[in-house]
């Protein structure tokens, strides 16, 4: 797990400003690109990266139309950001925040 500095770019659900991304993924040390997914930390929404690196929304109903390894990547991703969460309650930080974390 990794994580890589991205273009400032604004999450389309919450409007949290992301300019980090970690990779879930373990073996790769890429950071993101365009057409890679991510989920916001905050509001835990799926978004994708477009070719200028902003942030879209997939739809929910897209969601099916993801490949099964993709949705079950996002699935760890997602479990890995509920697990991250609930350090960062206990221990009073916030996971979406870089200038927070300890
Ligand atoms: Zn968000």
């Amino acid at each position: 797990m990794s994580t890589h500095p991205v273009p400032a770019a604004c999450c389309p659900g919450c409007g949290l400003e992301v300019a980090a991304a970690t990779n879930a993924e373990r073996g790769v040390d890429d950071g993101p690109g365009p057409g890679d997914l991510t989920i916001c930390a905050r509001c835990r929404r799926f978004l994708t990266f477009e070719t200028d690196m902003s942030l879209v929304e997939i739809a929910p109903e897209d969601y099916v139309k993801l490949p099964l390894e993709t949705l079950a990547s996002l699935m760890r991703a997602l479990r890995l950001l509920a697990s991250l969460s609930q350090k960062a309650e206990e221990e009073s930080w916030a996971v979406w925040d870089p200038d927070d974390w300890p």
